[in-house]
């Protein structure tokens, strides 16, 4: 899977996302991350990217130029107008069936916005899908970014180690994991529950069903609703 990601700080992108698991499905080809420096295609010639908004108020607004022609430079390459994402805390809130959904796409665009956000007009001309991480606002939409593209990467096949962890844990069914233990057996006192080295893989699968659902339940009713 290729992400193509629009932003003003592609060096953010770039040194986080090359360590760890997701670093290693770069290595292995499984997963393919190109930065796009969306001040490389402005036409101001003091390379700015940013204006006053129209009408008044606080902060910059990112203008339509160097972001439409940023999208556009890999729309000539590639042939096609990928899907792009705009990260924004208007979209709709990122979660683990969103990631799965776009775990199945070849290539996608992420469109990370600074300041008080971007023309509206340019949206309107490239944006499919507006994306948020949650109800605040951060600075730029490169953490949000690199948050979604961890959380998509670890779906594709491969690129985990053993892709069944994806199957059993949190939100998978609506539910939250349950509790994890390993070694040593006693630890300040407390030992892991005596049913985990029963060998007994029935009745481990038993507890952590019931351990899955009274954690739902304690944390997060609304999945249990769902
Ligand atoms: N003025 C905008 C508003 O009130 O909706 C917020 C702009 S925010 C300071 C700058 C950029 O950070 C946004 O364009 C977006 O790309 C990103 N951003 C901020 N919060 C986000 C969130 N919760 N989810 C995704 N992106 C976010």
């Amino acid at each position: 899977m290729k992400f193509y990601v629009l932003t003003l700080f592609p060096e953010m992108i770039e040194t986080a996302l090359n360590t760890s698991i997701i670093g290693r499905a770069i290595d292995n080809g499984l997963i393919e991350i190109e930065a796009i420096n969306i001040r490389d295609y402005t036409l101001d010639k003091h390379k700015k990217v940013d204006d006053y908004p129209y009408g008044g108020g606080a902060g910059m607004v990112m203008q339509a130029q160097p972001v439409y022609d940023a999208y556009m430079s890999i729309v000539d390459r590639v042939g096609e107008r990928l899907p792009c994402i705009y990260l924004t805390p208007q979209g709709k809130t990122f979660n683990q069936q969103i990631a799965r959904d776009l775990s199945k796409l070849d290539e996608v665009v992420l469109l990370c916005g600074h300041y008080e956000g971007i023309d509206e007009r340019v949206l309107e001309e490239i944006v499919t899908d507006n994306i948020s991480i949650g109800d605040f606002v951060v600075t730029g939409g490169e953490l949000p970014a690199m948050m979604m593209i961890d959380a998509i990467s670890r779906l594709v096949p491969g690129v985990l180690h053993n892709d069944d962890s994806t199957v059993q844990e949190s939100f998978s069914n609506n539910l939250l994991e349950y509790p994890q233990y390993t070694r040593p057996e006693e630890w300040n006192g407390k030992k892991v529950p005596a049913i985990l080295l029963s060998g007994d893989h029935a009745k481990v699968d038993e507890w952590r069903y019931e351990q899955s659902v009274a954690r739902t339940r304690a944390n997060r009713p609304d999945l249990l609703a769902e």
